[in-house]
């Protein structure tokens, strides 16, 4: 990408694309384009294909779908199919029919078999049964990863795909109903400790085990891919450490400043056992993780009281 290269970053007010926007802004790329999803619906082919002609971007961030946590993907399993299977396949057309230079998709790493081996490598991809709780999403994730490789194959185009581990960061959605554990955390504590709350409910058993990467890392990383890496080989996004639910809920409890204690609701599913990421290819292609775990949790606490806690929590 050249510093005026035309780039659309699809899903800019979300948890990935606000950091992808944040880290092409900072590094001097002046010629962003994006829209909000009430200005552009995604889903609707037409709208995509109206969007791609006026606009003719020359370089894609695929960043928009439809998220969500645990709960969220195992009660609106048609939703998460749905949506992402119609937001990426217009995109990822609309780019090869007017010519994008190079697409970048984000997927996920509950594309990989529940059971794989640990760390998950990119080439354990349909080999196993997916975690049942966010089978839909991830089928459709599998869904979009093979359009752009057969988009390559068959059209010569230049879609790569990057699995990102667990996210959070700044945007991210701390609603209790459709969030992921972190941000859950967050929020749960926080009230807790304003409440004076003795106990605090984590679901689950607290055994899982899950890998948390800071989203402007991620976002490092999806800018230097798209400027270093072309082919059809996924490459996985993480920090290559994990831990478990327990830990990270006594992490956000001292990062909160929470004294209570934890309690765990083992009528929560736990989902998958474990999804470490393994970053051998990412490491080769000479990137690495910066921010340490505990450095990211004070961040995303502080992006929270800012933006949500003031806005939000004291209006209700
Ligand atoms: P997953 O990585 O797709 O399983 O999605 P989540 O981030 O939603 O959940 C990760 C793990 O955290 C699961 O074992 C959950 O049961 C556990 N967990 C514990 N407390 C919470 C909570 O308050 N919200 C969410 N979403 N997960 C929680």
């Amino acid at each position: 990408m050249n510093s005026d290269s035309k780039i659309y970053v699809a899903g800019h007010r979300g948890l990935v694309g606000s950091a992808i926007v944040r880290k092409l802004q900072d590094s001097g790329y002046s010629n962003l384009v994006f829209r909000t999803s009430h200005q552009l619906d995604l889903t609707k082919r037409d709208q995509v294909d109206a969007f791609f002609e006026e606009e003719q971007p020359e370089y894609v961030f695929l960043a928009a779908a439809k998220v969500g946590g645990i709960m969220a993907n195992n009660d609106y399993p048609a939703e998460f199919i749905r949506d992402n299977l119609m937001i990426q396949t217009n995109v990822i057309d609309a780019a090869h029919q007017n010519g994008v230079k190079k697409l970048l998709f984000l997927g996920s790493t509950c594309i990989y078999p529940k059971l794989a081996a640990q760390p998950m490598r990119e080439d354990s991809l349909l080999t196993g049964e997916l975690e049942p709780t966010n089978e839909p999403y991830a089928i459709a994730k599998i869904a979009g990863i093979k359009m752009c490789q057969s988009y390559n194959r068959q059209y010569g185009t230049n879609f790569i795909s990057i699995m990102p581990t667990n996210l959070y960061g700044p945007n991210d959605n701390f609603d209790l109903n459709s969030s992921h554990v972190l941000p859950a955390l967050i929020r749960k504590f926080h009230e807790a400790k304003l409440n004076n709350t003795q106990t605090v409910e984590v679901w689950g058993t607290g055994t899982p085990k899950r890998e948390f990467l800071y989203s402007d890392d991620l976002a490092d990383a999806a800018v230097y891919l798209m400027n270093t890496y072309s082919g059809n080989d996924l490459v996985n996004i993480g920090m290559g450490k994990d831990i478990s639910i327990k830990e990270l809920a006594e992490k956000i409890g001292n990062t909160v400043g929470y004294k209570g204690e934890i309690i765990f609701n083992t009528s929560k599913p736990d989902g998958a056992p474990r999804k470490l990421v393994d970053i051998s290819r990412l490491t080769g292609l000479g990137w690495q993780a910066e921010i340490p775990l505990d450095d990211g949790l004070g961040m995303a606490y502080g992006w929270f009281l800012e933006h949500v806690e003031k806005n939000t929590l004291l209006t209700n």
